[in-house]
């Protein structure tokens, strides 16, 4: 079934669980994700449109690939919302409520503060009045391979507190050393700025670039407050794996999807089990 991503989260925030949120390229994506959920009784969430549209083909695969996700999620026994990731224009955002998204994430997170909170306060107001949700984003969650660069620019928890209120957004991404991507190194997250951000704000919020962070750290941080984790870049490299690591030689050589989307299910069952979201969709 399909839900507010708001109504999940809020469950989350309450019951200290997190939700991962999974790159879903394609429908046989979209099938296998419905059944790691169905199987671990997992509520999930759906990222799909990860890019800018600038073309009338490119907005008819948008639109084509979201009313196909949604007829899935529609007949699932768990509940399923659709993010729009990281939109950075005000068209994409309002393309994605069309398409029939259950939240926008406006990223305007390179922008300075007041930048940042006119641009999102405005499309807020236009998705709430469509009934989508929309996650923003303060501080700057960076690419992995740049952490040593300083790419990243961590969330503070005064100006988070402010951000929220003005913005009015219903989830937020944050910035405590997590970055896209493949990090150079193990990641440290601050978990005193995690319990400072959790306790300056009431949204949920969401933590980017789970791929790489180790297990325990990201329990923990679903414990701490953190309510949605991002996952992409493990989903694609379990794919990849899938295929390299299988026996295809002669005639099995048609087991070739079965073994790539065979073992994105797989990771996507870990995920829910190291947030917690396992056994919450009841
Ligand atoms: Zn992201």
């Amino acid at each position: 079934m399909i839900v507010k991503l708001s109504e999940l989260l809020k469950e989350a925030k309450k019951n200290r669980y997190g939700i991962p949120a999974f790159a879903v390229e394609d429908e046989n994506c979209m099938r296998s994700a419905i059944e790691a959920a169905e199987e671990m009784k997992s509520p999930l969430i759906v990222l799909a449109g990860f890019k800018e549209y600038s073309d009338d083909k490119e907005l008819r695969d948008l639109d084509y690939r979201t009313h196909t996700f949604l007829h899935y999620c529609e007949e699932a026994s768990v509940p399923i919302a659709l993010t729009r990731d990281h939109t950075y224009k005000y068209e994409d955002a309002i393309i994605g409520v069309k398409s029939g998204f259950q939240c926008i994430m406006a990223d305007r997170s390179k922008l300075p503060f007041e930048e940042n909170v006119a641009q999102v306060a405005e499309i807020v107001k236009v998705c709430h009045a469509a009934g989508v949700d929309v996650e923003a984003e303060l501080g700057h969650v960076g690419l992995g391979l740049d952490l040593q660069n300083d790419g990243n620019v961590f969330t503070v928890p005064e100006e988070a507190a402010e951000y929220v209120k003005r913005t009015n957004c219903d989830s937020l991404a944050v910035s405590i050393g997590n970055a896209h991507g493949l990090y150079k190194g193990t990641p440290k997250l601050q978990f005193d700025r995690l319990e400072q951000l959790v306790n300056a704000t009431d949204v949920p919020l969401v933590l980017h670039g789970a791929t790489g962070i180790p297990e325990e750290d990201v329990t923990r941080a679903c414990q701490s407050g953190i309510c949605k984790v991002n996952v992409g870049t493990d989903t694609y490299m379990a794919c990849r794996d899938g295929v390299l690591n299988a026996d295809l030689s002669g005639s099995k050589v048609y087991g070739v999807f079965d073994a790539m989307y065979g073992s994105y299910k797989e990771v996507l069952k870990h995920w829910m089990t190291i947030t917690g979201s396992a056994g919450k969709a009841a």
